[in-house]
């Protein structure tokens, strides 16, 4: 399909499964190549990347284990504003080598708190995989060590991602028409 619609918004495809199957093999590659003694724990924030996580975990081929983490948001208290919990961390990751599995930076806030929650819990090292960045975007300073595509500034769907619950099953990434 060239192009769907999601409610009030028309996307056209900009990038094909083939594509994205290519760079998640290249992120697999150097992931194990990178971490092969350390038994990586894999953190897959859900929802949005359920079908990266699939993929990539498809193509690691090191001794490591995987788990599914949520992120709530709500208003605190405090004048720091917005509080992120993460939940479904289960394990105990002091010590451990973590990779975050992620579906998309974009302000790098979301990753940002992440770090810092899990930072808490004295894992030995963070890596972050990616399946994209949007860098124009990025507010904050991060190491994104595993990213599989950088994209301009717009909104896409598809592959996992969502427009207000929808979309999330296509296989190849769409992006909206701005009409
Ligand atoms: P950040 O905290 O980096 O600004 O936002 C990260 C979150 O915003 C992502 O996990 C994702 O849920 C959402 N997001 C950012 N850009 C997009 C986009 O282009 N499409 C969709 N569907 N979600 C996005």
């Amino acid at each position: 399909m060239e192009s769907i619609q999601i409610k009030d918004k028309k996307f056209a495809i900009s990038i094909t499964e083939e594509q994205i199957l290519k760079e998640v093999d290249r992120v697999a590659t150097e992931i194990n190549r990178d971490l092969k003694d350390k038994n990586p724990l894999f953190l897959s924030v859900l929802n949005g990347s359920f079908m990266f996580t699939a993929d990539l975990m498809k193509r690691i081929t090191i001794p490591c284990e995987i788990s599914f983490v949520k992120l709530a948001s709500y208003q605190g208290i405090s004048s720091t504003g917005k509080i992120t919990e993460v939940i479904g961390v289960n394990e105990d990751i002091s010590g451990r080598c973590v990779v975050i599995v992620e579906d998309i930076v974009d302000t790098g806030l979301t990753m940002q708190r992440l770090l810092e929650t899990l930072g808490t819990r004295n894992p030995k090292e963070i890596h972050i995989a990616s399946l994209l960045v949007k860098p124009e975007k990025l507010q904050v300073p991060l190491n994104i060590k595993y990213a599989a595509m950088n994209i301009p500034n717009d909104f896409i769907v598809g592959y996992g991602l969502d427009y207000d619950g929808l979309g999330r099953n296509y296989k190849d990434i769409y992006t909206v028409i701005n009409e």
